[in-house]
This record gives C-alpha cells, sequence and structure tokens, in this order.
C-alpha cells in the first residue's frame, strides 16, 4: 500500500507488537526488535488457527499487472503475496472477482477473466497453493501446508441478470456473491448509490432477485451482503433459507459509513446465524479518517485526477481504464490523512462481537482493493497483530480461534447443508414448488382445489410473512395459506 510513511512511522510500527504486549494501548516504545518472543501465547494461538479472510482485490493485480503471487513485493505495490501469506498464517482468502461498472455490455467476460487468473495462479504455485471450494477443500489444504484460493464474486451485475450465468458462475468455482457492488444493479439495490435520485431504485430487490437470492441457497453459493442497502439486506434475510454473510463489512454504530452495519443489521445477522467478516479500510473503521477522507473538495480533485490520467492513457482496444492503474494516484491522494490506529479496527472487530455474538464475526480485510489500512497492518502479514491484540482485550483461544476463521467455517458448512437439502428436496418430491402455486393462482385454479394438492403433495418452501403477502397479492385464499403452512410443517 502506497501509503508513503514517515520514517518515524515505521519504526513504531515494527515495535508496535512488543510495545503493545509490554504496555496495551501505549505505543510509546522508541526500542525496534525484529523478532518476535516464541513464547507469546496469542502468537502461539495464531500459529495453530486457521485463518480465513473473506476479501481481497488481488485478481485484478493478476490480471492488469500480469502480478504473480511468488513475487515477494514492497507492501507499496500491494498487500498480499505467498511471502506476505506465509508470516501471516493465512489458511484461505477469498479473491474477489470485481467486476468494475466501466466493463458495461462485457461483465461476464471480465469476471471470467478474473476467475481464469486465479487458477492460473494455482498453477504456477502447485506446491503452496490450491484452489478450494467447499469447507472440507479449506481443511484439507490447511492439513496440507498449503494456501487455499476461493472465489467470490463482488457486484450481482456480473450475472448479466440471467440466472444460467450464475449457475454457470457456481461450476466455474464462485463460492459467494455480493449481490450488488456500489452500483445498483437491475435487481438490487446498493448503499452505494441509494441517495442518488438519477439510479432507479427498486426498494430493495426485484422478484428476480429473490429468485436469485433462492438459485443461490440452492446451489450453495454463500449470499454475500456487503455493499447492498437496508431494504436488501433485509429482504435478503427474509428470502436466504441458509445463514448469510458480509464478506467485508463493518460497524456503522462506530464509523457512519452507510455501506457499514447498523447494530439492528448486527443482531439480524445473529438471528440468521450468518458471520460479519470486519473490513480494515481506515474510512470504514475510523470516524476522523471518514471525516477527513469525505470531504467534497479534496473528493473532487482526486476524482478530477483520475479522470485527466484516463483521457492521458486510453486503452488502444477501447478497454476502460481498471482501477489498478489510477491506484497510485488514489494512494497517494489517502495518504494524505494520518492512518488510524490499530486499536479503531479491533474496535470493531469487539462491537460486532459484542452486539451480533461472538458466533457471527470474522475478518473481510479488502486487502488490495483499498488505498489506507489501520497502523501496523501494511500487508496480510501482519495479521498476527490482530490476534495479539484481541488477546491484550481478554479475548480467550476459543474466541480468537472462531473470529479468525472458525465462524466462517460454520457459516460455510451450513450453506452446504442447506443447498444438499435444497437439492434433495426438490429431486426427491413432487411437493408443489412456490412456481407451482402461482401457476395454479394464474390459472385460477379454485380455492378447494388449491387446498387438495397441497395437502395431496405438500410444498417445497417456507411460507415467509414475504410468501405470504405475495400470494395475498394474488389473491389466494388464507384457507389455502393455512394448508401450505401445515403442510411445510409436517
Ligand atoms: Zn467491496
Amino acid at each position: 500500500m502506497n501509503l508513503k510513511h514517515s520514517l518515524p512511522c515505521l519504526l513504531l510500527l515494527t515495535s508496535f507488537a512488543l510495545a503493545q504486549h509490554a504496555a496495551p494501548h501505549k505505543k510509546t516504545a522508541k526500542a525496534a526488535p525484529t523478532t518476535r518472543p516464541k513464547a507469546d501465547p496469542a502468537l502461539a494461538i495464531h500459529q495453530s488457527a486457521l485463518i480465513v479472510d473473506t476479501h481481497a482485490d488481488t485478481p485484478q493485480r493478476f490480471l492488469d499487472e500480469n502480478f504473480d503471487l511468488g513475487q515477494n513485493t514492497p507492501v507499496s505495490e500491494g498487500h498480499i503475496d505467498l511471502e506476505k501469506i506465509k508470516q501471516g498464517n493465512l489458511g484461505a482468502e477469498f479473491f474477489s472477482i470485481w467486476v468494475e461498472p466501466e466493463f458495461k455490455g462485457h461483465y461476464a467476460q471480465r469476471a471470467m477473466d478474473l476467475i481464469d487468473s486465479v487458477y492460473q495462479q494455482a498453477a504456477r504455485h502447485p506446491d503452496k497453493m490450491t484452489m478450494a471450494f467447499s469447507a472440507d477443500d479449506i481443511a484439507r489444504a490447511h492439513d496440507q501446508h498449503k494456501f487455499a484460493a476461493l472465489m467470490g464474486i463482488e457486484g450481482g451485475h456480473a450475472i448479466e441478470n440471467d440466472i444460467r450465468l450464475l449457475r454457470d458462475f457456481y461450476r466455474l468455482g464462485v463460492r459467494y456473491m455480493t449481490l450488488t457492488w456500489s452500483n445498483t444493479n437491475e435487481w438490487a439495490d446498493s448503499s452505494g448509490d441509494i441517495q442518488n435520485p438519477n439510479v432507479k431504485h427498486h426498494n430493495g430487490m426485484t422478484d428476480f432477485g429473490k429468485d436469485v437470492v433462492r438459485e443461490m441457497n440452492r446451489l450453495g453459493m454463500i449470499v454475500d451482503i456487503s455493499h447492498v442497502s437496508d431494504a436488501t439486506f433485509y429482504q435478503a434475510l427474509l428470502v436466504s433459507q441458509a445463514p448469510v454473510i458480509a464478506s467485508h463489512s463493518s460497524s456503522r454504530e462506530l464509523t457512519n459509513q452507510p455501506r457499514n452495519m447498523t447494530d439492528d443489521m448486527l443482531r439480524a445477522m445473529t438471528k440468521n446465524g450468518g458471520v460479519v467478516m470486519v473490513n480494515f479500510y481506515s474510512a470504514f473503521i475510523d470516524e476522523n479518517y471518514r471525516k477527513a477522507s469525505s470531504d467534497p473538495e479534496k473528493i473532487k480533485q482526486r476524482d478530477a485526477e483520475v479522470e485527466a490520467y484516463k483521457k492521458a492513457h486510453p486503452h488502444a482496444d477501447g478497454s476502460p481504464v481498471t482501477y489498478d492503474e489510477t491506484a497510485a494516484i488514489e494512494k497517494k491522494w489517502a495518504a494524505q490523512f494520518p492512518r488510524p490506529p490499530l486499536k479503531s479496527l479491533i474496535d470493531h472487530i469487539d462491537h460486532v462481537a459484542k452486539v451480533a455474538g461472538i458466533d457471527h464475526v470474522g475478518l473481510g480485510s479488502d486487502f488490495d482493493g483499498v488505498t489506507s489500512l489501520p497502523e501496523g497492518i501494511d500487508s496480510v502479514a501482519d495479521l498476527p497483530k490482530i490476534t495479539q491484540a484481541l488477546y491484550q482485550r481478554g479475548y480467550t483461544r476459543e474466541q480468537i480461534l472462531k473470529i479468525l476463521g472458525g465462524n466462517f467455517m460454520r457459516v460455510m458448512r451450513e450453506v452446504e447443508a442447506t443447498a444438499k437439502r435444497l437439492q434433495n428436496e426438490s429431486q426427491m418430491s413432487d411437493a408443489l414448488t412456490f412456481a407451482d402455486i402461482e401457476l395454479m393462482t394464474a390459472n385460477r385454479v379454485s380455492t378447494t382445489q388449491l387446498i387438495q394438492s397441497i395437502n395431496q403433495h405438500g410444498v417445497n418452501f417456507e411460507l415467509t410473512p414475504e410468501c405470504r403477502a405475495r400470494l395475498r397479492a394474488e389473491k389466494v385464499d388464507d384457507s389455502a395459506l393455512d394448508a401450505m403452512a401445515k403442510a411445510r410443517r409436517k
């Protein structure tokens, strides 16, 4: 990360671990020891953990910069490489298949190219890393001392409004999808443009959007609610039969960012059984940094500089100038604001653990996708500092292991089990689907006939308040709704 550290800042960083161990919350130590004490219990916990990070934007670097994970690069250039992964003891990373909206007309192709770039890395380093597609795959890779690479799509627009493409992405190995990125798509609202009156919104999700969630449940692709609007969030939770994740979101109570999650949302996650993976980005975890960096004049200045660069460096084939090409400008711009202390990040983890519960919090760094990180976290190699800070706050070994990866593994297994159940149900039974019921109502089947069919075949869906409202709108009688609820319970 090109944050242009000053020298005193660097000294502070290298001494951070020890200083914190000796005197928590005081960063006054001057000595900069190069080795960490072996007997540190926090480090022992860290080394024994299966660590899962659910969001890193490195694939753009693979694809647009021809970056190889085997290169040990300075932190000013990138947050992740195989050497740093080893130092940070990272077990699994979800590489983000982030489709910039600029690729309009070619979303799916861009996604495919990014997916290919991750496979290419795994093929180049078979001794150190492996592709993984399930919780068991992650655990197996960990046992073999290999780094597990997974993929998540960032931005539902990547499926180009085609449920078949969603299935194809699953077949290619994609295991989560954020319903939106910062842009509202044709079936779900985003928090990124919810205030923009020029964008056509849907009050959350359209019927197709809800079908996307149902199909993700059936496939075993984790529903990711990072980036979505509040209405989309609550609707996704109503529709989803499996736990959902926020792959990289922090707390709005602590840092007032619309992309962060309110305490009410955190409590809804507890009920859903999902997990909130805390984002490390300075503007999402520190109110001072957020305020300083949201100065409209300064933003205008940065955007003008980025636009000027794009105009001056057009691609011969007409393809968009990517985020990676202008990242240096953005990093330099971000460096004018002082980095928040590591404490800000730990406060967010702590808050989510307290409000949502210790079983519902994890790590979603956003490495290689953000222009500023808190002090001490320069790359994935610094993950042990998070464990040390949590230990300092009194978190037990068991709790820390949950945060570092245990919670995510549980959710992934539950998503897989739900998919298996849904697939079995649809294959093994002749139970009526929601679509069957809708078809019968459209064909004006009488209430008596409808109830007869329901009692004979049963139904394979949960009659959520949402389904109930939809059927009521189609004039389905309450007695038929009661029959459905009973048939499901049998
Ligand atoms: Zn993101």
